[in-house]
């Protein structure tokens, strides 16, 4: 069975002198997009990856990132936007520094691109209907 998640890698400092994100998911077939990566040599850091794979995949890489000391949490929360009490001001997309909620130039109307969401939250705060809002879930954290 296929999926789609969006995890969080945090680097110690000796782990970003090694690769390590290349081998996570090709070695298992996924396919993967750097939503975010804030990491330095010797600093360490984090990474927020959206992975997409069949399901053992995934699974066996998370415990990959374990064996290499990787603390991988899966995201347990999503933005989810209710076009009905949006009324397409754009307050969001002024905060959404990834491009997850635009403007259409044409229509003017509000699109949201859940791959696209680093689950930041400024949107939510930014939105002065509560369109927006925070929806948690289930993660766990290895
Ligand atoms: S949480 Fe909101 S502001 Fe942050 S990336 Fe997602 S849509 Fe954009
Ligand atoms: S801030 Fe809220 S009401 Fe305004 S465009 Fe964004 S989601 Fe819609």
């Amino acid at each position: 069975m296929q999926k789609s998640v969006k995890v969080r890698l945090q680097f110690n400092t000796t782990d970003t002198e090694k690769p390590f994100v290349h081998l996570f998911a090709t070695k298992f077939g996924l396919v993967f997009s750097i939503l975010q990566a804030d990491i330095m040599p010797g600093r360490g850091g984090r990474m927020i990856m959206d992975l997409t794979g069949e399901a053992e995949d995934i699974e066996r890489a998370l415990a990959y990132a374990a064996e290499r000391n990787v603390r991988v949490k899966i995201l347990s929360k999503a933005i989810v936007w209710n076009d009905a009490s949006c009324v397409h001001c754009g307050a969001c997309t002024a905060v959404c520094l990834h491009k997850a909620l635009t403007l259409d130039p044409v229509t003017a109307e509000l699109s949201f691109n859940n791959e696209s969401c680093v689950v930041c939250e400024m949107c939510v705060k930014a939105c002065p209907t509560g369109a927006v809002r925070v929806d948690i879930y289930n993660g766990n954290e290895s």
